[in-house]
């Protein structure tokens, strides 16, 4: 049978998984195989040449049973409302792992942001703030950035909900600059939490980390800090990182400030003198310590799961992991932490600009790592506990199932003390 890799019904397939192993309450389990609100919007924009142009957007609201709904907006010409439910689905257990006062939401426009110019881009993003403003607001949903969105698309954003509010609201939406509110530290926020995580992963499995050897999938936002962070806060080894033309590999470890000032240059990693060019396929069986993808969904899959060679796998990126491998890995004694522990930095600091914002008391980058640790340690702890607790009782679960296990019944405790079941 071909390998599942529609994200929604993976999604559901992971949240059955663990209603299972949990003996969730099936109606709990109904309500939460499916969001709570779809919304989709069609936004009528004026281009640069005069015309009108009609783009299609969609915000879904997964589960607000543990407060506002918390996630990004996604900017794709192939956004699709599956996509955005599953990722609204996982932004839901996300935050309920973090533990933050928060629900799951996620939103997308069909739209090539690369052949938009910025006032286009910018009556877009004003155009789907008026569409869908009255399902979002400090208090209702909250977005953020994603996949082609950045902080100046947020700034617009919470400008044009402020005009349709008469009022200053900064607290609807996070990932803004910091001269309108966002938070220090949150730029590297994600690779910093996932970072943490590898920390605490060394710790327990007796992982010296100045000797440990690293491969990176990804050098954006995720991948790129992550190498610097490994390097210098760590002080482990990255010996291959690669971008979307492939990568490079150095027995001798590379240096991130150098291979970052070439690839502004050549506008990739790939033919950096002194490392050998390999493909991301040969990135990811590497012989090395730690594997992090971060880049892209569905790279470790049931075709290559037998041949990973890593100890750890680290998942920066969102679904890099597909269900078929994950169990293969967890046979072969691979350690492959899930996305929504690994990645929780970035809503993590997310959560703290929201805080920011609705008391008006800013805060330095320094307090922002010192909030972050503390949150990322438990998250890892809790999960490693849910894993013993199931071990005492002879059955032998995934960290992924674990970390589930942990959400889906903070969620569930939620909603049956509000009365939903
Ligand atoms: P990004 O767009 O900044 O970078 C993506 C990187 O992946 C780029 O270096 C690109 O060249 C590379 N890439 C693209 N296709 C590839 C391929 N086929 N093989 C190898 N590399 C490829 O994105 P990002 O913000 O770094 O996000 C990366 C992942 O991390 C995504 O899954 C995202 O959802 C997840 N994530 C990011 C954040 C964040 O704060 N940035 C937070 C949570 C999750």
């Amino acid at each position: 049978m071909a390998e599942e890799l529609d994200s929604f019904k993976i999604a559901q397939k992971q949240l059955d998984e663990a209603a299972t192993i949990m003996s969730l309450d099936k109606q709990a389990l109904a309500i939460l195989r499916e969001p709570k609100r779809i919304v989709t919007v069609n936004i009528p924009v004026k281009m640069r040449d005069g015309n009108t142009k009609t783009f299609t957007g969609f915000r879904v609201l997964y589960s607000d049973a543990r407060g506002p709904g918390k996630g990004g907006i996604r900017f794709h010409p192939e956004e699709n409302v599956d996509t955005v439910k599953a990722l609204a689905a996982w932004m839901t257990w996300k935050t309920a792992l973090a533990n933050i006062p928060f629900g799951g939401a996620k939103g997308g426009i069909i739209c090539d942001p690369k052949k938009l110019n910025p006032l286009e881009l910018e009556n877009l993003s004003r155009g789907y703030i008026r569409a869908i403003g009255e399902f979002i607001g400090p208090e209702k949903d909250v977005p953020a950035p994603d996949v082609y969105t950045t902080p100046q698309i947020m700034a617009w954003m919470m400008d044009e909900y402020n005009h349709l509010k008469g009022a200053s609201k900064p607290g609807v939406i996070t990932g803004k600059p910091v001269e309108v509110g966002g938070s220090e530290g949150r730029y590297d926020a994600t690779a910093l939490g996932g970072m943490y995580v590898l920390r605490e992963t060394a710790k327990l499995k007796k992982i010296n980390l100045k000797k440990a050897r690293v491969a990176i999938q990804g050098f954006g936002n995720a991948g790129k800090f992550a190498f610097d962070i490994a390097n210098k806060m760590l002080g482990a080894k990255v010996v291959a990182i690669s971008d979307s033309h492939g990568g490079v590999y150095s027995e001798k470890g590379l240096d991130y400030d150098k291979l970052s000032a070439a690839k502004e240059k050549t506008g990739t990693v790939q033919g950096y003198k002194g490392t050998e060019d390999i493909s991301n396929e040969e990135l990811l069986k590497l012989d090395v310590d730690i594997l992090i993808p971060a880049a892209i969904e569905n790279q470790i899959t049931s075709k290559n799961a037998d041949k990973i060679e890593a100890k750890v796998i680290l998942e920066l990126a969102n679904g890099p992991v597909t269900p078929d491998a994950d169990r293969t890995l967890f046979e072969r004694g691979i350690l492959d932490l899930p996305d929504f522990l690994v990645n929780s930095g970035g809503v993590i600091v997310s959560y703290f600009e929201w805080v920011q914002n609705n008391t008006g008391e800013y805060w330095t980058e320094k307090d922002v790592y010192k909030k972050l640790d503390p949150i990322m340690t438990k998250s890892f702890a809790d999960i490693i506990a849910m894993q013993d607790n199931y071990k005492k009782m002879g059955k032998k679960i995934t960290p992924r199932q674990a970390a589930y296990i942990i959400s889906v019944d903070r969620v569930a405790k939620a909603m049956k003390f509000r009365g939903w079941y």
